[in-house]
Order: structure tokens, then C-alpha cells, then sequence
């Protein structure tokens, strides 16, 4: 869809939280001047925001974090907020990711208060959802991520932001196992369904990314999908080379 960018975002997790990450934002910055047609998104662990930020500046790839807390100041010890991403040059940021939701118990109505608090600061949120393995094999996935969504869709559809939504199996987030473009297109094109059905113009601006295991050799399939506007990608973006193959692809 012309209107909708490919954008590839890539999740560093917890790695190269220094000066690798530097080196590595570095050479993103290098290959994305060479891409103009494909938004280009790295999202390092917060110690090295700043650091990137500067490598980044001047350079077309944006910089997101990873995790947000949904207020904007407090005390709230060790966390960090909206208008704090803000200041240290972040335009996106990671919400609800599956590894939040299983490990730190992030749940539906908390994930709404982040995308709220993210869009409030004028950061774009990139939301994570996504089924579990026994909930696909249970037939559940559409219902599944149904409830995930409809958990922040009034906030999206009252702001005018360009959003992306990324649609994440838990099955296949590293682990190797990819969705099909078949499966994988099947949920976007859900996703898009409840979008347009709360708002057109929200189905129409908003990007939903696939994310589970895209590396260099499956990222043309499910990119060539109608409803798959650019991917999540974890492990293969810690490598300059892979990451560039995939936004290639796109
Ligand atoms: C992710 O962390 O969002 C992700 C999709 O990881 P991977 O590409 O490693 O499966």
C-alpha cells in the first residue's frame, strides 16, 4: 500500500547497551541513506539512547525504546518516562512487547496506559500482540489478540498519530519458527478489519508490522503480504548485515 511505508524496526533487547551500540546504530545510519523508500527504526536498551541519538542525528533512521512507564514524572524508582524518551530523541517506542507481557506481567489494561502516555508525550508507539502457542493450537489466536487490541484501539482512533501495531506469535519469537505469509496474513489482515471498523482512517495510516524470527532468507514472503507493512525484528537486527538484507527486502 503506497500510503504505508515499509518500516523495519529493529528490538536490540538487552545487548549492546554501549558502545556496540553505537557501532551498530553507526552502520544502520550508513545503509538506511542508501534505502529512501523504507522507514528505518533501532530500538537500543535505554543506557545507550543518547549515545545513538547522536550517531543518529542528521541520519534518516529513527530511534525507539524499548518500554515506557505511563507517567511523566514521580517517584517512580528506576523508571522512565514519556517526555524523558522525548528529551533523549526517541520518536517510537516499544509497548506490550511479549517479553514484557510474560516476564513482567504487563497485562491489557497497562499496555493501554502506555500506548496513552506514549502518545500523549507525541511519541509513536509501536504495540505488541500476539498468541501464545497453546492458544493458537486451542484455535484462539484471533480472539486472543481481538482482546489485545480492542484494549488500546479508543485510544488510537481518538489521536491522529501514525501508530504501528506489530502482530507477534510468541511461538515465533526467538525461536526460529516463523509464521507462514499465509498465517501471518491472516491476523493482519484481522487486525486491519477492527482498525477500519472503529475508524477508516486509522486502518488506513496505521502500519502493522510482523515480528517472530524474520531473518534475511523468509523477510520477502511476508513483507509481499497486502496487509504486512514492515517487521519487528530481534535477533537479526543485532547485525548490520542481516538487518539491512531485511529492510533490502522491504
Ligand atoms: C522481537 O523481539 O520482537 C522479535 C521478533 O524477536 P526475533 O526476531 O528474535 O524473533
Amino acid at each position: 500500500n503506497p500510503s504505508r511505508r515499509p518500516l523495519i524496526a529493529g528490538n536490540w533487547k538487552m545487548f549492546h547497551g554501549g558502545r556496540k551500540g553505537v557501532e551498530l546504530a553507526q552502520e544502520c545510519a550508513t545503509f538506511a541513506g542508501g534505502l529512501p523508500g523504507v522507514d528505518i527504526v533501532v530500538a537500543p536498551p535505554f543506557t545507550a539512547l543518547a549515545a545513538v541519538a547522536s550517531v543518529l542525528e542528521g541520519s534518516p533512521v529513527g530511534l525507539a525504546a524499548q518500554n515506557v512507564y505511563p507517567k511523566d514524572e514521580g517517584a517512580f524508582t528506576g523508571e522512565i518516562s514519556p517526555p524523558m524518551l522525548k528529551e533523549c530523541g526517541c520518536s517510537w517506542v516499544i509497548v506490550g512487547h511479549s517479553e514484557r507481557r510474560e516476564h513482567f506481567g504487563e497485562r491489557n489494561t497497562f499496555v493501554a496506559e502506555k500506548v496513552a502516555a506514549t502518545l500523549q508525550a507525541g511519541l509513536l508507539p509501536i504495540v505488541c500482540v500476539g498468541e501464545s502457542l497453546a492458544q493458537r493450537q486451542a484455535n484462539e489466536t484471533l480472539l486472543i489478540v481481538k482482546q489485545q487490541v480492542d484494549a488500546f484501539l479508543d485510544i488510537l482512533a481518538q489521536s491522529k498519530a501514525a501508530v504501528a501495531i506489530a502482530y507477534e506469535p510468541v511461538w515465533a519469537i526467538g525461536t526460529g519458527k516463523v509464521a507462514g505469509p499465509a498465517e501471518a496474513e491472516e491476523v493482519h489482515a484481522a487486525i486491519r478489519t477492527w482498525l477500519s471498523t472503529r475508524d477508516e482512517g486509522l486502518a488506513a495510516r496505521t502500519r502493522i508490522l510482523y515480528g517472530g524470527s524474520v531473518k534475511p532468507d523468509n523477510a520477502a514472503a511476508l513483507l509481499a503480504c497486502p496487509n504486512v507493512d514492515g517487521a519487528l525484528v530481534g535477533g537479526a537486527s543485532l547485525d548490520a548485515g542481516s538487518f539491512s538484507a531485511i529492510a533490502r527486502a522491504a
